[in-house]
């Protein structure tokens, strides 16, 4: 059983998500100050990275990858699971010996963790000096210069407006290619595990138009693929009236031009037939058939949903607040198949052990993933987390070997379920978007195919950020493999 464990640790999304962080790569626009940015968690947390970097790049910071030579660090963190909070307190200790070398270097810690703990992680983590919540960002120049002159601070205020429209994101390890684009932020499911609600606040939409002139700018500048961004991208809904979501007490319908998801998405769309577009997360109780009718409609919407079930039992999803049963996300994933076809790539995010959990519940979750036949899915065990609904009303009683072993099974279900479908593709012709070289040769290339899985192709008369139609070859659970047919096909 040990060993089985250390596996799970390694290839479950508990362990991939608390341990991969992305850092700035190095940026010399003359600026005389040097700023550093780990990021850690989900693309939202990625996005806002690129949101602060170009708040303090207006101050005089350029980014550098290497922490020693930085005037400020910042911990763009995760609070999601406990491990995930754990990794980034060990990181920190890691920056001490950086700041004993250099004591005027300020530490920041930004993002969930700091909107969960406030005040407290200043008390317990005597190297941060500055302590910055998801919606405070703008504050944090001001809050960097008062550290500077001895003066620790916090902002963890959350907004009912801030959508940092304004604010062109610098793109951070950017491959020139794809690029995420915030489109909402916060949450107002309250899903009784989850965190979110707590450290990201109120659900609210952003302007359409800055949206769009986003995409456009991106296009402009030789980006292929963009990626809405949002905690339930469904429940997308802007208008002038509105301000979001003041209605002005007016019914829909006197409410003009309401731009839903749908609306928006075919926005997006209409920037370039060369510009891809894909959108994350889908909440099963809100994406509608509009949605999909939209996305048959425009070919460079990718055939791609991230519809995380969580659980595949009924009386555990109600426990989890999801507020659809078994038999609705079947029937939005009957939708999908109906409307967009076999193609369509679906994945899902899994929870195993939540509280009071039978092992015949745990069972449904796995004949669920047999009927959908998720190409890919992030898998985790149920981590008790503070000031959720979970915390305050069920006891976290399934023991933890339990939990792992139940995930043990999920993930052994989903290679399998992987395997399949990925060798449904041998034989098809797919386009796909070059983003880079292979990691295990520089004379083979990685795209990706609309239904976002990666295929390898080797090199030939192209460049990253062509579209190649390749034919696919071969497989494994995680890749395709696939031989070039033409480069720059009509798209
Ligand atoms: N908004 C997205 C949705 O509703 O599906 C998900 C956002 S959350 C950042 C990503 C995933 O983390 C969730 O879908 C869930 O599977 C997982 N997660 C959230 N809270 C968790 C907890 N307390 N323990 C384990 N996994 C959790
Ligand atoms: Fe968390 Fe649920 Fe909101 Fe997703 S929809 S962020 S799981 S509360």
């Amino acid at each position: 059983m040990s060993n089985l464990i250390k596996d799970i640790d390694i290839i479950s999304g508990e362990e991939a998500q608390a341990c991969d962080f992305k850092t700035t790569a190095d940026e010399n626009t003359g600026k005389s100050r040097k700023l550093y940015i780990e990021s850690y968690g989900c693309q939202m947390n990625f996005s806002d990275s690129e949101i602060v970097a170009s708040i303090m790049k207006e101050n005089g910071f350029d980014t550098t990858s290497d922490f020693n030579q930085a005037d400020v660090i910042f911990l763009n963190t995760c609070s999601i699971r406990e491990k995930a909070e754990l990794t980034v307190r060990k990181r920190l200790t890691d920056f001490n010996k950086a700041k004993r070398t250099k004591p005027e270097m300020t530490i920041g810690v930004l993002g969930c963790m700091a909107e969960r703990l406030k005040e407290k992680l200043l008390e317990e983590e005597k190297i941060v000096d500055v302590v910055v919540g998801p919606d405070a960002y703008r504050d944090l120049p001001n809050l960097v210069s008062a550290a500077e002159d001895g003066n620790k601070g916090v902002n963890t205020f959350l907004s009912r407006e801030e959508t940092y429209a304004d604010i062109a994101p610098v793109r951070l390890n950017s491959n020139g290619i794809t690029a995420f684009i915030s489109i909402m932020r916060g949450c107002d499911n309250m899903c009784s595990f989850c965190v979110v609600p707590f450290t990201r606040g109120r659900e609210r939409s952003r302007d359409p138009h800055s949206i769009v002139a986003e995409a456009q700018n991106l296009f402009s500048k030789g980006y292929k693929e963009v990626t809405l961004l949002g905690q339930n991208v469904d429940s997308y809904k802007w208008s002038p009236e509105e301000n979001n979501k003041a209605r002005l007490n007016k019914k829909e319908e006197e409410v003009s031009t309401v731009i839903n998801f749908a609306n928006l998405l075919e926005m997006v769309a209409q920037v370039s037939p060369k510009l891809r577009v894909r959108f994350s997360t889908s909440h099963p109780k809100d994406i509608t058939d509009e949605v999909l009718y939209t996305m048959k409609k425009y070919d460079n919407i990718c055939k791609y949903i991230h519809l995380p079930v969580q659980s595949g039992n009924s009386r555990v999803l109600s426990l989890m607040n999801r507020t659809y049963d078994r038999e609705w996300y079947l029937d939005r994933v009957n939708a999908i198949r109906e409307i967009l076809g076999d193609e369509c790539g679906i994945s899902s995010d899994m929870i195993t052990g939540f509280c009071t959990e039978t092992e015949e519940e745990h069972q449904d979750t796995l004949t669920l993933m047999d009927i959908v036949k998720y190409d890919f899915s992030y898998m985790f065990f149920y981590s008790e987390r503070p000031g959720t609904l979970a915390a305050k009303k069920y006891e976290d009683d399934i023991p933890l070997q339990i939990k792992k072993r139940r995930l043990a099974e999920v993930i052994a279900k989903q290679s399998e379920l992987s395997l399949f479908r990925n060798k449904l593709d041998i034989g098809k012709e797919q386009v796909i978007l070059i983003e880079g070289t292979s990691k295990k040769s520089d004379l083979e290339y990685k795209g990706r195919n609309s239904a976002n899985k990666v295929v390898i192709i080797p090199g030939g008369d192209f460049k990253i950020g062509d579209y190649v139609l390749v034919k696919i070859t071969d497989c494994t659970a995680a890749t395709l493999f696939g031989e070039i047919i033409t480069v720059n096909p009509i798209v």
